[in-house]
């Protein structure tokens, strides 16, 4: 666990969040400032900082996580402060419940 990293400490219940899912190696909770109707968070419970960081050996877990989300509409990762990245665990947005405006809004 990284002491100072937000979504760390959502994993570990120091911080609350209204989770919608959890297994063994991951954990998918609502954004607290949901961009559309549905907007989930699902992240993997050790810390890996973006997907810059996934290494070979982690290709199952990063498999999981797009099959985990497979009933969702939109999915994005953003990766690095140039993709927008806010919080440096990585984290897939699931996004739907809304008609969608454009292809990347
Ligand atoms: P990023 O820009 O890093 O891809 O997105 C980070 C997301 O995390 C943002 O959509 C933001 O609203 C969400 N977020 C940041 N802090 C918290 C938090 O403490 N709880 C929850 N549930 N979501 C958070
Ligand atoms: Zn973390």
């Amino acid at each position: 666990m990284a002491e100072q990293c937000i979504f760390c400490r959502i994993v570990a219940g120091e911080v609350p969040s209204d989770k919608v899912y959890q297994d063994e190696d991951f954990v998918a909770f609502r954004d607290i400032s949901p961009q559309a109707p549905t907007h989930v968070l699902i992240i993997p419970r050790t810390h890996i900082t973006s997907l810059a960081q996934l290494t070979e050996e982690q290709k199952e877990l990063a498999g999981r996580l797009i099959i985990i989300a497979k009933r969702g509409y939109r999915l994005v990762i953003n990766c690095g402060p140039e993709g927008g990245q806010l919080v440096p665990h990585l984290h897939l947005h699931l996004i739907g419940g809304r008609k969608l405006s454009d292809r990347f809004g």
